[in-house]
């Protein structure tokens, strides 16, 4: 019988197979469909529901990968992924993963992997220089979700309210804690707030201007007639690229609410402040150096693969404040090193630097800014065509790479015009031949097309606007 230890010896041959076919994928994931064309359970109806008792040779696994598992998978890397925002697992991106995966460090500690500690230091400086921040702590997280909540605790902690030690249940001393955000916010700002004991209706949602851009003269007003009723303002949290139109919240004049009434500044950046390394685009930064906080997420649109998080504070001993917590064993007598496990929730980190560090490297500050100017060009060209159209209409500016539109549907009243948007929607998607997603602007059904991927080019594009038109004309002339 075949022992781990035997496994382990024929890693180079089943490694060679495996990297033989990520590279062919790379280059022809426009041979799968896009978005898995699966029902529910059919991979697991069509595994084993018990583990295998004795080894089994690569070759069937690799067997039931082909045959089972990637017909299961939804091509994110596939050049016609339009959803969300949209993404791609790059080659040095990988072979970062690959070299983590390999040496299994943890970084917890400073002395339980130098490389990963110093790696991370040098390569979220480089990010920030790359996007014009001033200098400042930061640490990788996972994603921004984590790094949002890490932010919010923060702020919390830097109330000084001892909710550290004291908790916040039957505390008759303590107000009642608010967040702000914008209505076009991510759900992880009020995620954050569910999970750290603010509620959800310690969340007030500020109203968004006709570009749906935060209002800074609402944001006052809420804060002030909250400090009259009580409440305690804790941060505010302002978006550079929110999810659903990418608009940018106008951070300098909301930096200006905040230090006047002393409420820390989370900026999340997550998909749009990685354009910011184009010099053309450093607008969409402005007033974030007066932040507290801020996060951009490589992992969305800077082709390091899923998970990765930059995060950045001016405030680290505050950060740290609110996580630091080191059980004996962890004890170190290593003076002036940082032990990154102080800044979050994780004990345990992975290697996540190497990646970041790889990609930037191998595409170089250049590579990285032609790739998102090609994208931001093609965006821009989807854009036209949607206004130089009779039945599509935009409805959103498009100030980075994603564009929301919707099909007039004349005739129509709101609700059936709705229907027919996700109709269209539904009908595209289904071809697997490009993929994209929706979201409710204002009660309008919105469809979104968001370019991200290394390898989508203007054919995939005209493909795909292609494709909505023809299915635009055949729900037009379908009675049902
Ligand atoms: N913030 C914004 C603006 C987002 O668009 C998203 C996800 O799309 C997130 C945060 C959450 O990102 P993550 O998956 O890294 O938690």
């Amino acid at each position: 019988m075949r022992t781990p230890k035997d496994v382990e010896r024929e890693f180079a041959i089943a490694a060679g197979t495996v990297v033989d076919w990520v590279s062919r994928y790379f280059q022809e994931a426009d041979r799968y469909p896009v978005l898995a064309q699966v029902h529910p359970g059919s991979l697991r109806s069509a595994l084993p529901p018990t583990p295998p008792e004795e080894p089994e040779p690569f070759e069937a696994v690799w067997q039931d990968f082909q045959d089972r598992v990637l017909p299961a998978v939804t091509h994110w890397n596939h050049p016609a992924f339009f959803a969300y925002f949209a993404i791609t697992g790059s080659a040095p991106g990988v072979l970062g993963e690959l070299l983590s995966a390999a040496l299994n460090v943890n970084g917890m500690l400073w002395r339980t992997c130098p490389a990963a500690t110093e790696l991370e230091q040098v390569v979220l400086d480089w990010l920030r220089q790359m996007l014009g921040l001033p200098e400042q702590f930061g640490v990788i997280m996972d994603t921004a979700s984590v790094a949002t909540l890490c932010a919010v605790a923060a702020a919390r902690e830097a109330l000084g309210l001892e909710v550290r030690t004291r908790g916040m249940a039957g505390r008759p001393d303590l107000p009642r804690l608010r967040l702000y955000t914008s209505e076009q916010a991510h759900s992880s700002v009020e995620k954050a707030a569910v999970v750290l004991g603010l509620g959800q209706e310690g969340v007030r949602k500020i109203p968004t201007d006709g570009d749906y851009r935060m209002r800074p003269d609402a944001l006052e007003q809420a804060v002030v007639e909250d400090l009259r009723a009580g409440w305690r303002p804790v941060c505010v949290v302002a978006t550079v690229g929110t999810t659903s139109t990418t608009s940018v919240d106008p951070v300098d004049e909301i930096a200006s609410v905040c230090e006047r009434y002393g409420i820390w500044l989370h900026v999340d950046a997550a998909y749009g402040g990685a354009a910011a390394i184009l010099p053309e685009m450093r607008w969409v930064l402005r007033g974030c150096e007066r932040a507290d906080s801020f996060l951009v997420n490589p992992h969305k649109w800077l082709f390091t693969p899923i998970d990765c998080t930059a995060f950045y504070t001016r405030r680290p001993e505050v950060l740290r404040a609110a996580f630091s917590l080191v059980p004996e064993y962890l004890q170190t007598p290593v003076a002036d090193a940082v032990n990154f496990m102080d800044y979050g929730i994780q004990l345990g980190r992975r290697f996540r630097a190497l990646k970041l560090w790889m990609v930037i490297r191998m595409f170089g500050v250049r590579g990285l800014q032609e790739a998102l100017r090609g994208h931001l060009q093609l965006a821009r060209q989807f854009a036209e065509w949607v206004d130089a159209s009779q039945e599509f209409e935009r409805v959103a500016p498009v100030p980075f790479s994603t564009v929301c539109f919707r099909h007039r549907a004349p005739g129509r009243d709101l609700e059936e015009a709705n229907r027919f948007n996700e109709r269209l929607l539904e009908a595209v998607n289904a071809t697997g031949r490009a993929y994209l997603s929706h979201t409710v602007l204002r009660g309008r059904y919105v469809l979104r097309l968001s370019v991200g991927n290394l390898r989508t080019e203007l054919q995939h594009v005209r493909r795909c606007w292609n494709l909505l038109q023809e299915h635009a004309r055949a729900l037009c002339t379908d009675p049902t």
